[in-house]
């Protein structure tokens, strides 16, 4: 394969002072946003063109993700060949993928089992809900329903050149390794294909080094767009639900996933995690794994997890892993069933944990669509229509900061289930994972 990892390092051109300049955009963006939250009338063109800004920050990098996935794939696949071997990363990719997400629901049920937040929120929850939501909710439950049925239908495309038109990622996905795999069984006249597809993968490669010159002020934007929208106060608000949220999120961050990478490789978890600090920050910023997808694939490979494990794991895990998502949803069906004085049996907890499961698999990589899924786990609880209105419309008002968290633990559960496997498969350069030297000569 033409493809070299010095390639991707001067092509990526990542460094440690990106990842300040993008930390402070956050801080700064948090501050303003806030600031002008408590300002309004005054700064409201000003919130108009860093909306402007962020969304075509978030685009640009949208407009690189299906031809890298793609491209990705196909590289990816058909230079591993033995079809063996790419069962054994699937096979290995659902075990892991399946393990963290339960693991997600479990420790969601369990703190929002034992605190109980949603106890005497009713009132609150009912006040909170604007009515111009709640008919936004409206739509959103509508469009849910059926879903659970067309799921696995849904991910086969009829045509995949209509996927594509339409970016669906999962039909996408579909047909790109089922065409990588045939690609991989036809021998040298493959070559004009895959060198196609890799030069493909090298060209998105370097427009996603280019489109990381904009990212700082990009996620500034988008951050100061979305804590405009909401400001620091809601904090005090929602304070019970969100913090169990939060600290949900930490222990899958700090805990369960150091422990996955501990107990099942011996990649260095700490560096590790520097290593992919950048697609961590972005992922915040822009609530949207399909988007940083370019990112954690170029920070994975250029600190030695090997293409081929990158090209498989990373794409399917951007759209099928949502460890947060899941973990989200279960904290937030349990509240509202608290909150409305619904009491749970057993049975239902374990369906709300395994519906959970199931809708954050269903979500796009995108901004909001865990909570447009979550109306799959909320069927069948006992809430009635209104209840479920005003639920609904109760966490999409506070749904922003929740997203920027939940990506950012989905995106670093990808990442962590690509170490794991390559680490597994013989796939890593620990020489490049360990050698921070290298690391720092691309600044
Ligand atoms: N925004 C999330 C992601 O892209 C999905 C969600 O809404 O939960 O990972």
């Amino acid at each position: 394969m033409k493809l070299h990892i010095q390639t991707l390092f001067v092509a990526v051109g990542l460094g440690v002072k990106r990842n300040w300049h993008i930390f402070l955009a956050i801080i700064l963006g948090v501050i303003f946003g806030n600031y002008i939250h408590d300002n309004q009338t005054f700064f409201v063109p000003f919130v108009k063109v860093l909306n402007i800004i962020g969304q075509a920050f978030i685009r640009i990098i949208q407009m690189v993700v299906i031809p890298l996935v793609c491209s990705a794939i196909v590289v990816g696949i058909s230079s591993i060949g033995d079809s063996k071997q790419i069962g054994k990363f699937g096979k290995k990719m659902i075990l892991y993928y399946g393990i963290i997400t339960i693991l997600a629901v479990s420790v969601g049920a369990a703190l929002v089992l034992a605190i109980k937040p949603g106890i005497g929120v009713q009132e609150f929850i009912s006040q909170s809900s604007a009515l111009e939501i709640q008919n936004q909710v409206n739509n959103a439950i509508a469009e849910q329903k059926g879903q659970l049925g067309n799921l696995f239908l849904n991910m086969i495309p009829q045509n995949p050149l209509e996927s594509l038109a339409k970016g669906e990622m999962i039909p996408i996905i579909f047909f790109a390794l089922i065409f990588s795999l045939a690609l991989s069984k036809v021998g040298e006249i493959n070559r004009p294909v895959v060198s196609f597809f890799e030069s493909v993968f090298a060209a998105t490669m370097k427009i996603t080094d280019w489109i990381m010159i904009f990212a700082a002020p990009g996620i500034f934007a988008l951050t100061t767009v979305s804590v405009s929208s909401f400001g620091l106060g809601i904090f005090s608000t929602i304070s019970k639900f969100f913090a169990i949220v939060f600290i949900g999120f930490c222990i899958q961050f700090f805990v369960i996933y150091p422990a996955m990478l501990k107990i099942f490789s011996k990649v260095p978890v700490g560096t590790f995690y520097t290593a992919i600090i950048e697609a961590l920050l972005v992922a915040f910023g822009t609530a949207s794994s399909s988007a940083t997808l370019p990112l954690t694939i170029a920070c994975c490979e250029k600190r030695g997890i090997s293409h081929k494990v990158c090209s498989f794991v990373l794409p399917l895990g951007a759209t099928l892993n949502m460890d947060g998502t899941a973990l989200f949803q279960t904290v937030a069906v349990i509240f509202l069933t608290q909150a409305y004085g619904i009491t749970l049996e057993p049975l239902q907890i374990i369906q709300i944990m395994v519906l959970a499961l199931i809708s954050s698999s269903t979500c796009a990589g995108i901004p909001g669509a865990g909570l447009i899924t979550i109306a799959l786990v909320l069927n069948g609880l006992g809430l009635t229509p209104q209840q479920l209105v005003e639920g609904f419309a109760f966490l999409f008002a506070i749904d922003r900061v929740v997203d920027m968290l939940r990506t950012t633990v989905n995106v670093a559960s990808d990442a962590t289930v690509a170490a794991i496997i390559a680490d597994n498969e013989n796939e890593v350069d620990y020489d490049l994972l360990n050698n921070t030297e290298q690391y720092k000569e691309i600044i």
